[in-house]
C-alpha cells in the first residue's frame, strides 16, 4: 500500500524536497512510525512536514518539527534561495513560521505536528523522545549538519528510520556536509543503508 496522501499538495508549498523524495520519505516514515514518533530538523514552510504529518496522523503518531524559522545561510538576502515573501521587515530577518503554521492548518495537521521553534542542538538537549523516524534537513554547514546528527540520531529506537536530505555522492551536484553525515552514519555500525531516492538517503537504526 502507498503511504497516506497529505490533504494539500506539498509541491505547492515553498520548499526543497521534490515529489520523488517526498514519496520516499513518506514510505520510510511509515516503517518508522511503527516504532515511535517522528521528528524533523529543518521545516522551512512545511513541505516535508506535510509528508511526515500525513503518515503520523494515519499511524496515530506525532511529529516534532524543529526549526528556528530564521532560514539557513542560503535563504538569507542576496543568497541563492532567498524568498522576499518571507522577509520580516520589522525583525529584519527571514521568518518562515507564519507560512509553516498556515501549511499545518490548511492540511489539518495542527494536532499532529508540534513546532519547536529554536536552535536544533539546544532543543535536542532539553528533550528525550523515543523516535521511530528522524528526518535531517536543517543547516548544511559541516559543523551544523554534524551537530544535528550527533544531537538527534541517538534518540532513534532500534528499527527506526534515519532520513537525510541533500546527500550528493557527486560533489558537482551539491554541497558535502549532508553526504559526510550519511557516510558517518553508514560507518558507525549503528545504521544499515535502506534506500536512496534523489538526494534523500534513508537508513535503518540497527
Ligand atoms: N524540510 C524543508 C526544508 C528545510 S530548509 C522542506 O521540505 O522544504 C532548512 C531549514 O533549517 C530552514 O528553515 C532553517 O531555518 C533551518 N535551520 C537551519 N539551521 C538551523 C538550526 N541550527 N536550528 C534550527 N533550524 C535550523
Ligand atoms: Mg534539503
Amino acid at each position: 500500500m502507498s503511504p497516506p496522501k497529505p490533504l494539500i499538495d506539498p509541491q505547492t508549498v515553498p520548499g526543497f524536497l521534490d515529489a520523488d523524495e517526498g514519496a520516499a520519505l513518506a514510505q520510510a516514515a511509515e516503517i518508522g512510525a511503527q516504532r515511535g514518533d517522528l521528528a524533523e530538523i529543518g521545516a522551512y514552510c512545511g513541505r516535508s512536514t506535510l509528508y511526515l504529518g500525513a503518515v503520523a496522523q494515519h499511524a496515530g503518531r506525532r511529529v516534532l518539527s524543529v526549526d528556528h524559522h530564521r532560514g539557513s545561510e542560503e535563504h538569507q538576502p542576496g543568497e541563492a534561495f532567498y524568498d522576499p515573501a518571507l522577509w520580516d521587515a520589522d525583525a529584519r530577518a527571514v521568518d518562515s513560521l507564519a507560512v509553516f503554521r498556515r501549511t499545518l492548518r490548511r492540511a489539518g495537521l495542527e494536532e499532529t505536528v508540534f513546532a519547536l521553534v529554536g536552535q536544533s542542538e539546544a532543543a535536542a538537549a532539553m528533550i528525550a523522545p523515543q523516535l521511530g523516524c528522524l528526518f535531517l534537513d536543517g543547516g548544511h554547514s559541516l559543523a551544523q549538519a554534524l551537530a544535528d546528527y550527533r544531537a538527534w540520531a541517538g534518540k532513534l529506537v532500534s528499527g527506526g528510520i534515519l532520513a537525510i536530505h541533500d546527500v550528493f555522492a557527486d560533489p558537482a551536484q551539491g554541497g558535502r556536509p549532508p553526504y559526510e553525515v550519511a557516510t558517518r552514519a553508514a560507518a558507525s555500525g549503528l545504521f544499515a543503508p535502506w534506500s536512496q531516492t534523489g538526494s534523500l538517503a534513508v537508513f535503518v537504526r540497527l
